[in-house]
């Protein structure tokens, strides 16, 4: 199969990337590397199976262009991490918006299958215990940055459908809860890096807002194949799926949990949301999904604890950093 994957040199991208290559699969990535990295991916070339171009998933031409000679998509270029979000919100907006609009088109001009990355982050602020697809979205003002991210996703899910429902071109929707793993950086926000970088440094960890507030995370190395099966099944298409761990955890808890794996002095610093993201931010409080839509479908059941993600990224970590100092 010949897959394109936009996106493709980020965090999850990137993991889908080397999956994909691993099943002898050709992949095409197109990312504009501003939040991705080629560090991530392997070399480009025929021993491979990887091509590389760099380019904006904005830009039509670009994308019709990379979609040539494509059995399916992922549809995974976006402006991610709420820090990216809150700093460039008017561009986020647009990347995030015209993208997966570009590349629906794109996919409908070549009747190629595409998978449309969402996010957890649609359902807002409704903290009912095991997110179901079909639950409501509570989200707050349209004006407070933090929520243009959502209804952007909203939209791209909307777009996705109608692609669907009315153009007869086959899509599936996937909402990622919290995907974290190695390669993750912390640099746009993700917590998960951000507190293993704090410990291994033995700098004080910084929690937002009372640290009550939860989360589930899950292994990159068990949503991927779940995005796999999911584009591969046509049953599958003209609908949405939840992916994510339901283990939840608080944000405190995560921070010991850290702190205790890494053997780190780090000191836990309560930092409040205002000094964190500026006036007006409105957290989650919780985020636990329901994928039982995703099990029937594909099987889809993650295997990594959350202790497990955590002794994956620290030994990561530091393997990047015994590697710098001995290069
Ligand atoms: N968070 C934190 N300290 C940090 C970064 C994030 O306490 O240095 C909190 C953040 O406020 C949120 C949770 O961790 O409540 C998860 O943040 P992330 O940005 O990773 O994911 P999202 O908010 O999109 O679920």
């Amino acid at each position: 199969m010949r897959y394109l994957i936009t996106g493709g040199a980020g965090f999850i991208g990137s993991h889908l990337t080397e999956y994909l290559l691993g099943l002898g699969h050709e992949v095409t990535v197109l990312d504009d590397l501003s939040t991705g990295s080629r560090a991530n991916l392997p070399a480009a070339g025929t021993e491979t199976g990887l091509r590389f171009v760099e380019g904006d998933v904005c830009d039509p031409g670009t994308v019709d262009t990379a979609m040539e000679g494509v059995d399916a998509v992922f549809h995974l270029a976006a402006a991610v991490g709420v820090f990216t979000i809150l700093d460039k919100t008017l561009s986020s907006l647009r990347t995030n918006l015209t993208g997966t609009e570009t590349a629906l088109e794109a996919a409908r001009r070549h009747g190629t299958p595409i998978l449309v990355a969402s996010t957890s982050e649609v359902y807002g602020k409704n903290t009912k215990d095991g997110l179901r697809e079909d639950d409501d979205r509570i989200v707050g003002s349209p004006l407070l940055n933090r929520w243009s991210y959502a209804e952007a996703k909203a939209l791209d899910e909307t777009f996705a459908y109608l692609y669907s429902a009315e153009l007869g071109l086959s899509t599936v929707i996937v909402r990622l809860f919290n995907t974290v793993g190695p390669r993750q950086t912390g640099r746009y926000g993700m917590v998960v890096p951000r507190f293993v970088e704090q410990a291994l440094a033995d700098e004080p960890i910084t929690v937002f807002g009372d640290g009550q507030q939860s989360r589930c995370f899950c292994h990159v190395s068990d949503v991927v194949p779940a995005l796999v099966a999911l584009l591969a099944d046509r049953s599958t298409h003209g609908t949405v799926y939840n992916l994510g761990s339901s283990e939840q955890v608080t944000i405190t808890e995560l921070a010991k949990r850290i702190i205790s794996a890494a053997g780190s002095s780090s000191s836990i610093e309560m930092v409040p949301y205002e000094k964190a993201y500026g006036p007006g931010f409105e957290d989650m409080q919780r985020r636990i999904p329901d994928c039982g839509k995703a099990r029937a479908a594909v099987g889809f059941a993650p295997s990594r604890t959350l202790d497990d993600i955590v002794a994956a990224v620290i030994a990561e970590r530091r393997e990047a950093s015994d590697n710098a100092l001995s290069g």
